[in-house]
């Protein structure tokens, strides 16, 4: 028995949702006296590699090579079920992000799995259980599911579990993984990244506006309020329906699910199916003129006044405390 992680990385780089996901499943295994293994697809350095020991992996199985150089769902599942077998791994852990969705069922299909998918919690495995805590109905509640098969899979929400170093270098081991032809059914030809800023679903920071703001016109001050904070731009549906903004910005139950540890909604009313894709921010900020907007419910910190007068003197503020520190 071990516990296998699947390591996402972008052009090379692992992303910090990775880490977090490493380091939850170092936690899994702890629980379980085992062995935490990793396994890395795509064309990554050897010093990336062996820097998820950082977080508590033993052993990366490396998978590299022109074929998988891109995502592809069906053969990446198919190589990480494999390494699963390889390992007897029978808790396989990996990030909740866009391919990760795509993944862990495919994987539990492979695996004869019960799936987690969403987890925000480490599983509770008293009494003979094993329980997680995860998201349910598009983010609006939590499910406690208890997975009763031999092989579990759980895909864990970003921002949820914080990144724990343990200190050591993993070793590198190459793995040669058999993708049947029927897996590069639909391929990957190219990628086109829709913006070089902060990837939204990874962000740690979330700046996002809503018609309060008007128009595109007003959108330099949200954006100069996400650079001072290093934060990613996000939007409600109608501001991207309406062109204002791109739609890899719109959030919500049929946009991007985000979880940062900050969420500044301006000029969002807080409408059920907004409020589906970000209620697992930990620190949500409203700022809307209206004192009954509905976003100010769910809020840990409110500010009622016109955007136009608050996010001018956020900004003053931000860049104060910047020059003090
Ligand atoms: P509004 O509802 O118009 O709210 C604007 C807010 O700005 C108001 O609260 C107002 O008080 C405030 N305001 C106005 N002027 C100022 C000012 N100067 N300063 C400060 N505050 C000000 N919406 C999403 O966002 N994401 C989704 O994924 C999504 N999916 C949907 C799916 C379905 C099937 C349906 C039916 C709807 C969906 N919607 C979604 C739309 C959703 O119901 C709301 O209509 C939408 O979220 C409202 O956007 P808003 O808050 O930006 O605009």
């Amino acid at each position: 028995m071990s516990v296998l992680v699947y390591t996402e990385n972008v052009d090379g780089k692992f992303k910090k949702s990775t880490f977090e996901a490493v380091s939850y499943a170092r936690a899994v295994a702890d629980q379980n006296n085992t062995s935490l293994v990793a396994i890395s697809i795509g064309n990554v350095s050897a010093d990336e590699l062996t820097s998820l020991g950082k977080y508590g992996a033993v052993k990366v199985l490396n998978v590299s090579g022109e074929k998988l150089k891109n995502f592809i769902n069906q053969a990446y599942a198919s190589v990480i079920a494999e390494a699963a077998k390889k390992e007897s791994a029978d808790i396989v852990v990996l990030s909740n992000s866009f391919s990760g969705r795509g993944l862990a069922p495919r994987i539990g299909v492979k695996l004869q799995a019960g799936v987690a998918d969403g987890a925000v919690s480490l599983p509770d495995q008293s009494g003979g259980k094993f329980t997680v805590k995860k998201t349910a109905f598009s983010g609006k509640a939590f499910a406690i599911v208890e997975l009763t098969s031999a092989n579990k899979v759980i895909s864990l929400i970003p921002n949820s579990y914080k990144l724990v170093e343990t200190g050591s270098a993993a070793i590198v081991e190459d793995f040669a993984a058999e993708a049947k032809e029927s897996d590069f059914k639909a391929m990957i030809k190219d990628i086109v990244r829709s913006t070089d800023k902060v990837s939204l679903p990874d962000a740690d920071i979330v700046v996002s506006g809503g018609r309060g703001l008007k128009g595109p016109e007003n959108w330099a001050m949200v954006e100069e309020l996400a650079d001072l904070l290093g934060a990613a731009l996000a939007c409600s549906k109608p501001v991207s329906d309406a062109g204002w903004r791109p739609h890899s910005e719109h959030v919500g139950q049929t946009g991007i699910a985000v979880s940062p540890n900050l969420y500044i909604a301006i000029g969002i009313s807080g409408a059920i199916q907004h409020l589906a894709g970000i209620s697992s921010s930990k620190v949500i900020v409203v700022i809307n003129k209206d004192p009954e907007a509905p976003f100010f419910k769910v809020a840990d910190y409110g500010i009622v006044g016109d955007a136009f007068e608050v996010i001018p003197k956020l900004i003053s503020a931000v860049k104060e405390y910047k020059a003090s520190v």
